[in-house]
């Protein structure tokens, strides 16, 4: 249904309305049909009278009340005779969304005959649930049909249910595709993050450190949940913008702040600590930071170093023999390009088993 968006101004610049009839007539030629004078609207189906204006379609009900109130409805407008097509004024009274819920038809596709409630045949269960702003709220599993929509009653008799129940999944795939998330979404939906239970999660994550960190992945070649999830600053709230929040993230695996960066750095006096420069690559136009070099083995973070360096130690392993025979290498060369004769060739370095 259309959103409320015309004025009452516009309103009544083309349409005209009897609030003792509940008729719209036309003002202003409307399209090739409706001409000035005639009854605006149809039928749409059993229960409303639909008004084409502007590209969409209004409610009559509705429109009779902007019309005379000046502004929209807050909630629904519902006729007190039961007729949705009477749109006189005196017939029409406003009704909060969970009101209209509680007095509401039950679906044709309910498959239990209660309102709300809905049989499982996975858990082989009765479901409570309700929507509220377009989310399915899930208020729990129940053995029977009767508690299910008890459990339904009480939640929707309060026009304010939004803390009960957790938000349902859309899709069971939305479990894969969650890539983090904020820690009130978590509360209310822990499986979203791969957790069965809040409990469980908070065993596991504990809260956040303060309300800015999100839940995000450690891996990101696999889904977020037990075992891949960390408590992070999101990389765009970060008031040094993303250099600063990128590094950050990366920090966060070895358990340092901003704070213990900044000081490992200027202890480095802001260069590697292997090459003893700053760092000279950059991504995006951006120049990079120096990385948080770190022991594979122990996964504990050592020194900060250039890109460039950090890329050598990956690519030897971490092997300091690799290294020393490497540098006898390149020594041993230049020395032979500057005396070929054989007393100056320096002597390979065994590998120690140690
Ligand atoms: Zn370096």
């Amino acid at each position: 249904m259309a959103r409320d968006d015309i004025t009452a101004e516009q309103l009544r610049d083309v349409l005209g309305y009897d609030p003792s009839t509940g008729v719209f007539t036309w003002k202003k030629p409307s399209g090739h049909r409706a001409a000035v004078g005639t009854r605006a609207g149809n039928p749409g189906g059993r229960d409303s009278w639909l008004i084409g204006l502007f590209g969409r379609k209004y409610h009559a009900r509705r429109l009779a009340w902007l019309y005379v109130h000046g502004e929209w409805p807050a909630g629904n407008v519902v006729p007190r005779n039961g007729d949705g097509t009477d749109a006189r004024i005196e017939n029409l009274r406003e009704e909060t969304a969970g009101a209209t819920a509680r007095r509401g038809k039950i679906r044709s596709t309910n498959t239990s005959g209660l309102k709300g409630v809905s049989w499982n045949s996975e858990k082989g269960k009765w479901i409570a649930s309700f929507t509220r702003n377009y989310r399915r709220i899930f208020l729990g599993v129940f053995d029977t049909p009767g508690e299910a929509a008890a459990a339904y009653d009480a939640a929707v008799s309060s026009d304010v249910p939004a803390d009960v129940g957790t938000l349902m999944p859309r899709h069971p795939s939305e479990t894969r595709r969650q890539r983090w998330a904020r820690y009130e979404t978590i509360q209310r939906a822990p499986h979203l993050v791969g957790w069965d239970s809040l409990d469980a999660f908070l065993a596991e994550m504990g809260e956040p450190p303060d309300a800015d960190h999100v839940l995000m992945r450690v891996r990101h070649s696999a889904p977020i949940g037990p075992g891949n999830a960390t408590w992070r600053l999101p990389w765009k709230r970060e008031e040094n913008g993303t250099v600063a929040a990128k590094r950050n993230y990366h920090l966060g695996r070895f358990g340092l702040s901003d704070g213990d960066y900044k000081r490992m750095l200027a202890a480095q006096n802001g260069a590697c600590a292997i090459c003893r420069r700053a760092e000279r690559q950059s991504q995006k136009g951006t120049l990079k930071q120096l990385c948080v070099d770190h022991d594979h083995a122990t996964d504990q973070p050592r020194d900060l170093l250039c890109t460039a360096c950090n890329a050598m130690l990956g690519l030897v392993g971490d092997d300091p023999w690799l290294l020393r025979t490497a540098a006898d290498y390149l020594e041993r060369h230049r020395a032979l390009q500057a005396d070929p004769a054989p007393d100056n060739v320096v002597p390979l370095t065994k590998k120690d088993s140690a």
